[in-house]
C-alpha cells in the first residue's frame, strides 16, 4: 500500500502504568493484568490495572484540570487547536512505531494499521480546525432583552474504547472532546492499551496542561463501570457491543443522568442488484464483511443478492475469499490476522456451527487456522434463511452470509427487520432504485456502489439499538457542547 512503511515486529514496550495529571503511575491496588499477542497468545507485557480508585484519582485531576480560571480553561481556543495539532505531528512522527505497536497487540496487518495511525493524526487535524469556530447564536427574542447561546464544554467527559480499532476509535472520542474544550478519561480496552497508552506520552510531550488527557487502562466491568458509574463524570462515550451499551446507559440513568454516545454493533444489510457493476460489487461486499477479520460494527454481514444473479455472485464471493491469505499481521501480503481474542474466536466457530446446523450451505472456510492464535479462515455461506442465527446475530468475524431476494419491497422490509440500524449498501445502475432504498432503510449510513468508506468530515452512528447519538463530522461536535442561552436586559432610554 502506497505510504505504507517498514514494520519493526518487535517494537519496545515503553508504558505500561496508568496516566493521570501528565504522570505514569502504578494502580492503587497494586495489580496488574497482561496484554496478549493475539497471533501467539503469549503475553506482550503486564499493564497496570485500573479500577474504581485510579478512576476517582483521574476524575479529581480532570475536575481540577477543568476548574474555572484553570490554565485548560483560560486557553485561547486557537491555542487549543494547536496543541492538537502538535499531537498529530507527534502521531505522524512515531507513525510507524504506533503501527508496529498495534499490529503487535491487536494481530490486524500492518498495512491496515498504518493507514489507522495516518488517519488518527488526520482526524486530530480535523477537530483542531474547529476550535476557534464552536459559535453560538444571537436570538432577537421579543421584548427589550439581548439573547444569545454559548456553546460550552459539558466538563469531564468519560470514553471507553472498543479493540477493534484501538487507536483511531480513541481519537475519534479524544479529537471533538478537546477541540471544544473539555477534560477527558479514556479507558481503552483491556485486550489492546498498548497505543493508548504511547499517545499519553505524546499528549505530555505536545505540552497539554495536566488532567486534561488522562489514560486508565483496566476492565470494563470495574474500571469502565466505574466511569460510566461516576457522579463526578458529565459525559460518557462508548464504542462496543449492545450488550455493553445497554449497561452504560443504565449505569449512566442511575447516577447523574451523564450524557451518553453509544456506537453499538450491527447486522448491516449490503444489498446487490442484477444490475450492478458484478465484479466491484463482489468485491466491496467482500471487503466488507471481511475487512479487519470482520471486526467491524458496521460489517456488511447480510449480503442480499437479487436471485437472477445469485449462484455467480455466491461462485465469485467463493473464489475470491478462498484466496485472501491469513496470517503473519507483519507480512504485506497478510490480508486477515487473527480474531483479538480465544471469547472471540469461540464466539466466532460457535456460530459457524450454528450455521451449519441450521442449514445454510457452507461454501469454504469456517475453520480454525492452526492450534495457537486466534486464525479463522474467510467462511462463506450460502443459503442463508433470515431467521437463522448467522442472519440475526453480529458475529465479528470473517463470515459472509449470502441471502436472496426478488424484488425490492421485499427486501427492503427484510433489510430492516432487525434491531440494529448502523449501515446499508445498495449496488444498482439504476438512479431510482439506489433513492429509494436510501430513503427506506433505517441506518446511520448509506453506501450507493461502495461499503464502508468512513470519513472523520461525516456523521457516523446508528438508528434503532445500533447506538445513541453521531460521532465525527460537525455532528459530532454536539455530543461535546452544553447549549447555553444567555438574556440581557437591554437599558432603553427615558427607562
Ligand atoms: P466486545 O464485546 O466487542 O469485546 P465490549 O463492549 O465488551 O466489546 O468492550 C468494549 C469496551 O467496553 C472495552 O473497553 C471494555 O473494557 C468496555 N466494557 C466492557 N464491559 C463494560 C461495563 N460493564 N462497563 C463499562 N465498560 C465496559
Ligand atoms: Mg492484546
Amino acid at each position: 500500500m502506497a505510504g505504507t512503511t517498514a514494520p519493526n515486529r518487535t517494537p519496545e514496550i515503553k508504558y505500561t502504568q496508568i496516566f493521570i495529571n501528565n504522570e505514569f503511575v502504578n494502580s492503587v491496588s497494586g495489580k496488574t493484568f497482561p496484554t496478549l499477542n493475539p497471533c501467539t497468545e503469549e503475553k506482550i507485557a503486564d499493564i497496570q490495572e485500573g479500577d474504581k480508585e485510579d478512576i476517582q484519582k483521574a476524575i479529581d485531576a480532570a475536575k481540577e484540570a477543568f476548574k474555572l480560571g484553570s490554565p485548560w480553561r483560560r486557553l485561547d481556543a486557537s491555542k487549543r487547536g494547536a496543541l492538537l495539532d502538535k499531537l498529530a505531528d507527534l502521531i505522524m512522527r512515531d507513525a510507524e512505531y504506533l503501527s508496529s505497536l498495534e499490529t503487535l497487540d491487536n494481530g490486524k496487518p500492518y498495512t491496515n494499521s498504518y493507514p489507522t495511525v495516518v488517519a488518527s493524526a488526520s482526524s486530530i487535524k480535523y477537530f483542531a480546525g474547529w476550535a476557534d469556530k464552536i459559535q453560538g447564536k444571537t436570538i432577537p427574542i421579543d421584548g427589550d432583552y439581548f439573547c444569545y447561546t454559548r456553546h460550552e464544554p459539558v466538563g469531564v467527559c468519560g470514553q471507553i474504547i472498543p479493540w477493534n480499532f484501538p487507536i483511531l476509535l480513541m481519537m475519534w472520542k479524544l479529537a471533538p472532546a478537546i477541540a471544544t474544550g473539555n477534560v477527558v478519561i479514556i479507558k481503552p480496552a483491556e485486550q489492546t492499551p498498548l497505543t493508548a497508552l504511547y499517545v499519553a506520552a505524546l499528549v505530555k510531550e505536545a505540552g497539554f496542561p495536566p488532567g486534561v488527557i488522562n489514560v486508565v487502562p483496566g476492565y470494563g466491568h470495574t474500571a469502565g463501570a466505574a466511569l460510566s458509574g461516576s457522579m463526578d463524570v458529565d459525559k460518557i462515550a462508548f464504542t462496543g457491543s449492545t450488550e455493553v451499551g445497554h449497561l452504560i446507559m443504565k449505569a449512566a440513568a442511575e447516577s447523574n443522568l451523564k450524557r451518553p454516545t453509544l456506537e453499538l454493533g450491527g447486522k448491516s444489510p449490503n444489498v446487490i442488484f442484477a444490475d450492478a457493476d458484478m465484479d466491484a460489487a463482489v468485491m466491496w461486499a467482500h471487503e466488507g464483511v471481511m475487512y479487519n477479520s470482520g471486526q467491524v460494527c458496521s460489517a456488511a454481514s447480510r449480503t442480499f443478492v437479487q436471485e437472477d444473479i445469485y449462484d455467480t455472485f455466491v461462485q465469485k464471493s467463493v473464489q475470491i475469499a478462498k484466496a485472501r491469505s491469513v496470517g503473519d499481521p507483519f507480512d504485506a501480503a497478510t490480508k486477515n490476522g487473527p480474531q483479538i481474542d480465544d471469547e472471540q474466536l469461540k464466539r466466532v466457530m460457535e456460530l459457524i456451527e450454528s450455521g451449519k446446523k441450521e442449514g445454510a450451505k457452507l461454501e469454504c472456510g469456517g475453520e480454525r487456522l492452526g492450534d495457537k492464535g486466534y486464525f479463522v479462515t474467510p467462511t462463506v455461506f450460502s443459503g442463508v434463511q433470515d431467521d437463522m442465527r448467522i442472519a440475526k446475530e453480529e458475529i465479528f468475524g470473517p463470515v459472509q452470509q449470502i441471502i436472496k431476494f426478488k424484488t425490492m419491497d421485499e427486501v427492503i422490509e427484510r433489510a430492516n427487520k432487525t434491531q440494529y440500524g448502523l449501515g446499508a449498501a445498495i449496488f444498482t445502475k439504476d438512479i431510482d432504485k439506489a433513492f429509494t432504498f436510501s430513503q427506506a432503510v433505517k441506518a446511520g449510513t448509506v453506501w450507493v456502489n461502495c461499503y464502508n468508506i468512513i470519513s472523520y468530515m461525516a456523521p457516523f452512528g446508528g438508528f434503532k439499538m445500533s447506538g445513541l447519538g453521531r460521532e465525527l463530522g460537525e455532528y459530532g461536535l454536539q455530543q461535546y457542547t452544553e447549549v447555553k442561552n444567555v438574556v440581557v436586559k437591554i437599558p432603553q432610554k427615558n427607562s
